[in-house]
C-alpha cells in the first residue's frame, strides 16, 4: 500500500499534456488557452467620448462660456472636419472626439438654444475622453495556460480573436462493473441497484473540462469486461468502477492485465478508497476505482481531477488543502489517511456522523472532505484541521 501523495505522483506519470486544437471564440469559455494570444488592434481605436455632451477646446471651458454647435459625432459616425475656436460638436458616448477638441462638457452642464450652448454648471477638471488604446493596445497578450472565464471571452472578442487555441479535451471512458447495476431510468430487478457514482464522476470531470463517455455497464464476467474495454478504445483515460477488490466477482485486475495493462500500483493507504489500481493500457491511462459510491467520488476528487487537469496542461494540478477550526471533536484516526465527509459553515467545520462509504446522501450534504493523517490524535473543538472543498 502506498500513500495518497505517492499515488498521485505515480498517476501523474501516466498522463501528460494533450495537444491543442482551435475552437470558435463562442465555444472557448471554460477551455484551457493553449498558446498566448495577442491583440491586433488598439481599444478604443481612437480617442472616444465617455459621455453624452459637447466636444470643445479645454482652454475655452469656463462657467457661462458660449459655443456654436457646428455638427455631430455619434458612435460609429465621426464628425468630419476640425473644431475651430468658439465651436462645439454635439457628441455621444463612444463617438470619436473631433480633431481640435480635447474636452467633453456633459449635456447636463449646458443650456442649448438652437445652435448655441452656454455652460451653466462648472464642468470640473475631468475631460470625459477615453484616450486611444487605454483599454489595450496592439500586442497586449493573454498568457497561456489559462482557464478561460467569461471575462476572458469578452476581452478576446474585443481584441478580434475569432478562433482560439485551446487544449484538446481529455476523453475519459467510464466503465461501471457489476451484475447488480442498471442505468438510471431502467427498471431494476429485485436484487439490483442503480449505477450512481458513474454519473457523479461524469459530472465532476466534465465540470473541469473533460469529455466523458459513459459506456454500457459491464457484467462481472471476463467476456463482458473485455467488451467494455474494447468500447473504451480511443479514450485518454479509462476508468473502471467496482470489481477492484479481491472478491470472486472482482475481475477488473485480471481482465485488464490480460489485455496488457502495465500496473503502476494497487491499493492506497486511505479511507475511503483503498482498493485503487492504476497503470497504462495501450495508449491510455487506466484507473480502477472501488465501487462504493462515496469511495469512487472521493477518489474522483483526489486522483481523477488532478489527472484531467494535467492532461489539460494546467500548471497547478493539485487543489491545495485549506484549514478550518473544528466545531465538534474528533476521535483518534486509524492507520490510513482519512477523507471524512464534513460540513463547513462560517462557524467552522464538523465531520458528518456516519462515515460509511456507501452513503451518497451524506456525501450530498457534505461540502468538504476533512483530511486526517494516519494516526492523527483526537482533536478538540477549536483545533485547526485541513480540508478539501467539494
Ligand atoms: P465492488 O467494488 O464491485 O465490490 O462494489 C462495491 C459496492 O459498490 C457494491 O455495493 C456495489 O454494488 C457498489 N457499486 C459498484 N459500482 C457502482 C456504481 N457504478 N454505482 C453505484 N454503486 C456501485
Ligand atoms: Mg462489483
Amino acid at each position: 500500500m502506498i500513500s495518497v501523495e505517492d499515488a498521485r505522483n505515480l498517476l501523474f506519470d501516466l498522463v501528460g499534456p494533450l495537444p491543442s486544437e482551435t475552437v470558435a471564440l463562442a465555444e472557448s469559455a471554460g477551455r484551457i488557452l493553449a498558446q498566448d494570444v495577442t491583440a491586433t488592434r488598439d481599444q478604443p481605436p481612437f480617442a472616444a467620448s465617455s459621455m453624452d455632451g459637447y466636444a470643445v477646446k479645454a482652454a475655452e471651458v469656463e462657467l457661462h462660456a458660449m459655443f456654436k454647435v457646428v455638427g455631430e459625432a455619434a458612435a460609429g459616425q465621426r464628425f468630419d472636419g476640425a473644431l475651430g475656436p468658439g465651436q462645439a460638436v454635439r457628441i455621444f458616448t463612444g463617438a470619436p472626439v473631433p480633431d481640435g477638441a480635447d474636452f467633453v462638457v456633459i449635456q447636463e452642464d449646458v443650456d442649448r438654444r438652437d445652435d448655441l450652448i452656454t455652460i451653466t454648471d462648472a464642468p470640473g477638471p475631468k475631460a470625459n475622453i477615453r484616450p486611444a488604446g487605454i483599454d489595450f493596445a496592439i500586442g497586449t497578450r493573454i498568457d497561456a495556460p489559462r482557464q478561460l472565464r467569461p471575462e476572458d471571452v469578452a476581452l478576446m472578442a474585443a481584441m478580434n480573436i475569432a478562433s482560439v487555441p485551446v487544449t484538446r479535451k481529455p476523453v475519459v471512458a467510464l466503465i461501471s462493473t457489476g451484475n447488480e447495476l442498471v442505468m438510471p431510468g431502467e427498471t431494476p430487478g429485485p436484487d439490483q441497484i442503480i449505477a450512481s457514482n458513474t454519473f457523479g464522476l461524469k459530472a465532476l470531470l466534465e465540470q473541469i473540462g473533460a469529455h466523458v463517455r459513459v459506456l454500457p455497464i459491464a457484467q462481472d464476467t471476463v467476456a463482458s469486461l473485455e467488451t467494455a474495454f474494447g468500447l473504451a478504445q480511443g479514450a485518454d483515460l479509462v476508468v473502471t468502477i467496482g470489481g477492484a477488490s479481491v472478491g470472486e466477482y472482482d475481475l477488473v485486475a485480471q481482465v485488464s492485465e490480460s489485455l496488457g495493462m502495465e500496473r503502476s500500483f494497487y491499493k492506497i493507504r486511505m479511507r475511503p478508497g483503498k482498493p485503487l489500481m492504476a497503470g497504462r493500457l495501450g495508449d491510455a491511462a487506466m484507473v480502477g476505482l472501488p465501487g462504493n459510491p462515496v469511495s469512487a467520488m472521493v477518489c474522483g476528487y483526489l486522483f481523477l481531477v488532478p489527472m484531467v487537469r494535467r492532461m489539460l496542461g494546467i500548471e497547478q494540478v493539485l487543489t491545495p488543502f485549506q484549514t478550518a477550526r473544528l466545531t465538534r471533536p474528533l476521535t483518534e484516526n486509524g492507520p490510513r489517511e482519512h477523507y471524512m465527509r464534513a460540513v463547513l459553515d462560517p462557524s467552522g467545520i464538523q465531520a458528518c456522523d456516519d462515515q460509511d462509504s456507501s452513503l451518497l446522501s451524506v456525501l450530498a450534504q457534505a461540502n468538504a472532505l476533512l483530511v486526517r493523517a494516519p494516526h492523527d490524535p483526537a482533536q478538540d473543538v477549536g483545533d485547526e484541521v485541513r480540508y478539501l472543498a467539494i
